[in-house]
């Protein structure tokens, strides 16, 4: 008998609940009890799912009310000394303070968790954590479960991957791992004592790189656990694990969990080496994506070692739900052949259930529901909303020179200085200004028909022009129009091009309360029509000042939506280069002489593992530069990224060939600066200046004396001046103010500068 259950479920709630008994509890506007209520009432709701699509286990500690992370420094007692809490019971309150600050201390860190949009908070350790378990909630929600009379498996994050993921200050973090270790043993034991049989534990460092240390650290780290113990489940994912093998089965486990989606060849491999004993979970259900599964390819693919198995088989989706959406009941307005091809948490659990039957009872038993999902794989796979031969021709018959700018960057540079007449260290900004109420309340009525389209676009030409107004007279060189006709920056292009759709409610957790809707490409992309030409077109009628026309690049536009299954993440990112450079060469035809395409997720899109680091740089690369290939030479093109150190991945970004490249540099600002004057980064740069994400205005002082730093190492003729990213989330007052600082600090300079030079 096949055995099913799930890794863990989205926590956030099918109508975003806890989302908002979050803000509300924040705000003061409902107690502690009612925000518990809440996260009980999900919790419940989840394990209820579970059962009644017959999983055998149900997860439990999976829940967080704000992240899981976060939840196990507070389970071991390794809450930052600079908050002092040892020994304290951390409530609710305490709780928010490590994850959101308090007036003396900043916030934890907050990181990417691997390579998802969900971000974890960062532990911090040093010579003074002191490992205590403090497991009174843990287990209390174990009892909940319990009481529901439902078969539960705890979830832990496993103590290597703890300890990896932590930043140790002082001292080596595996110093601290017999301590650490120490305290899940008793954990385990406890879970005994309470009669539970299986035990999760998520080592998803294990999809990582790891050198011989590291490796090494899983065998002394579950020496601990050879006493009394449930039985453990040593979940990973996201990446094949095959080449640990060695190490992994020689631990005192009882199971592996295995991503089947990513890496579906390591399954054979695995059922070959594990010990006699051991269950194998084959995680064939997609955790991070939102189709449909395939349930005949799943059967096919367990079908060979099924019957070796036998008892010992495990079903899982390949990761936990955390990272799909809940469910698909509460969209209406998706037409119904595009939503046959869907499945979200819910939907997918439901698929683990046909899954489970099916193997143990025989597919007669559910051929009715395996119908319906071959029916719907095959109007997906043949369907003329997925496969526009246009498009396919186009990529097929793609020439070498597509991704070729007319001329080198010198030349580039003669004729754009020319066009341009530019001040040495041009200012500029990175395309949004402050998206007000005001802005936010038009958009709302146009969507509730309050007000009509025409009406609309009135109210956007007015704020553009206000926009335009305030940079000239702040003395701004080169504009923008400022954006306020986007709400999102890929969604405000996906909503123009085919091959995108949009759910109402597919709400993904990103962090703590935040939540994202990732637009879903389900088929081949194209531009029917340009998409920001008359914008831009207007923006640049109302001034002689240049105005950058304003994109988001086919990298990012990937990156930060759910993609197809079907085809290669390339071919869909030279798809959608190829319909944002149809945008750059009408952009230019209208006489718009700076075209700035954003590349913000081009670092956070590298594979975890190094290996496959080349091989997806060059088809992103190659994406960015086909969609800016077909830019005259005339014709200067900026990009932007942020988010993320690019120390590490400077070739790739100098490959892009961009005119210019603005970045976000204000949190290690030097150290990146000296990684592109080191790399004697070829083009031009504008490093932030200034951090946008805090309230702080910088003084006139402060920029200049970053101006000259970055002087230092890259040639004045070849920088400009600019702020570190958008300025959407602050307001008019404050990005006055740090404006004007910033115009000032560039013109004292330049004129300092050319002294030097004339002197
Ligand atoms: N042009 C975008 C803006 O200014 C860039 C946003 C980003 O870097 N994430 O908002
Ligand atoms: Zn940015």
């Amino acid at each position: 008998m096949a055995i099913a259950h799930l890794l863990g479920y989205p926590r956030i709630g099918e109508r975003r609940e806890l989302k908002f008994a979050l803000e509300a509890f924040w705000k003061g506007e409902c107690s502690a009890q009612e925000l518990q209520a809440v996260a009980t009432d999900l919790r419940t709701s989840n394990w209820q799912k579970q059962r009644a699509a017959g999983l055998d286990f149900v997860a439990v500690g999976d829940f967080s009310l704000y992240d899981h992370v976060l939840d196990h420094a507070v389970l071991f007692g390794a809450t930052p000394s600079r908050f002092e809490l040892q020994g304290k019971e951390i409530d609710e309150r305490a709780y928010f303070a490590l994850a959101r600050g308090n007036e003396g201390q900043p916030a934890l860190e907050m990181t990417k968790w691997f390579d998802t949009n969900y971000h974890y908070l960062v532990p911090e350790l040093d010579g003074k954590t002191a490992f205590k378990v403090n497991a009174h909630d843990y287990l209390a929600q174990i009892d909940e479960a319990q009481s529901i009379g439902v078969q539960v498996k705890p979830v832990l994050l496993g103590p290597v991957s703890f300890l990896r993921l932590s930043k140790a200050q002082g001292i080596d973090k595996l110093s601290l791992l017999d301590a650490l270790c120490r305290e899940y043993a008793y954990l385990l034991a406890e879970l005994k004592h309470r009669n539970i049989e299986w035990v999760q534990i998520d080592e998803p460092v294990l999809a990582l790189d790891l050198d011989e240390t590291w490796l090494r650290a899983f065998e002394r780290a579950y020496a601990w656990f050879r006493q009394s113990r449930p039985k453990i489940l040593l979940a990973t994912y996201f990446a094949s694990v095959a080449r640990y093998q060695p190490y992994i089965t020689s631990l005192p486990v009882d199971g592996i969990h295995l991503d089947l989606v990513r890496a579906p060849q390591q399954l054979g491999p695995w059922v070959n080496a594990i010990p006699g004993h051991w269950v194998l979970s084959a995680g064939v259900i997609d955790g991070r994506n939102i189709w449909r599964t395939d349930l005949d390819q799943a059967l096919a693919l367990l079908e060979p070692w099924a019957a070796r198995l036998s008892d010992r088989l495990w079903l899982a989706p390949s990761c936990s739900l955390l990272h799909v959406p809940v469910t698909l009941a509460h969209e209406h307005a998706l037409d119904a052949e595009l939503r046959s091809w869907l499945a979200f948490a819910d939907e997918k659990v439901a698929e683990l259930g046909i899954l489970r039957c099916a193997l143990n009872d025989g597919v007669d038993s559910m051929a009715e529901a395996l119908a319906a999902a071959r029916a719907a794989i095959a109007s997906r796979r043949k369907s003329t909303r997925v496969h526009d031969a246009a498009v396919k021709d186009r990529i097929a018959s793609l020439s070498a020179t597509a991704e070729q700018r007319s001329a080198s960057f010198a030349e580039r540079q003669r004729v754009q200085r020319e066009r341009l007449q530019l001040p040495l260290l041009p200012t500029t900004t990175i395309g949004s200004f402050p998206q007000t109420g005001e802005i936010r309340g038009v958009r709302a009525a146009l969507r509730s028909g309050r007000i009509d389209k025409a009406e609309y676009e009135k109210e956007i030409a007015r704020q553009i022009e206000y926009a335009i107004r305030e940079q000239e007279a702040l003395g701004l060189d080169m504009l923008v129009h400022g954006e306020a006709e986007r709400n999102d920056m890929v969604e405000y292009f996906g909503e123009q091009l085919t091959g995108y759709t949009f759910t109402q409610n597919g709400w993904v957790q990103s962090y703590g309360s935040r939540c994202v809707k990732p637009p879903i490409i389900y088929g081949d992309v194209s531009r029917p029509q340009p998409m920001t030409v008359e914008t831009a077109r207007y923006a640049q009628s109302l001034t002689d000042r240049p105005v950058k026309g304003m994109l988001t690049g086919p990298v990012t536009m990937l990156q930060w939506s759910f993609v197809r299954d079907d085809q290669p993440r390339q071919t869909t990112a030279l798809q959608i280069a190829l319909a944002i450079r149809d945008e750059v060469d009408d952009l230019q035809g209208a006489g718009i002489a700076a075209i700035q395409i954003d590349e913000p997720a081009l670092r956070e899109g590298l594979p975890l593992q190094q290996a496959q680091w080349p091989a997806y740089l060059a088809w992103a690369v190659r994406a960015f530069r086909v969609t800016a290939g077909v830019a005259d030479s005339t014709t200067q093109i900026h990009t932007h990224m942020c988010y993320a150190e690019f120390g590490d991945i400077l070739p790739s970004i100098a490959a892009l060939d961009a005119d210019v490249i603005t970045i976000e540099t204000s949190r290690s600002h030097m150290e990146l600066l000296d990684a592109f004057g080191e790399f004697r980064y070829p083009n031009e740069i504008g490093p932030g200046v200034y951090d946008i994400h805090s309230p702080r205005i910088p003084s006139v002082n402060d920029i200049e004396t970053l101006l000259r730093r970055a002087a230092e190492v890259i040639p004045a003729s070849r920088l400009w001046v600019n702020p570190d990213c958008g300025l959407k989330t602050r307001r008019w007052e404050e990005t006055r103010l740090a404006l004007h600082n910033m115009v000032e600090a560039a013109q004292g300079l330049r004129d300092s500068l050319q002294a030097d030079e004339t002197q």
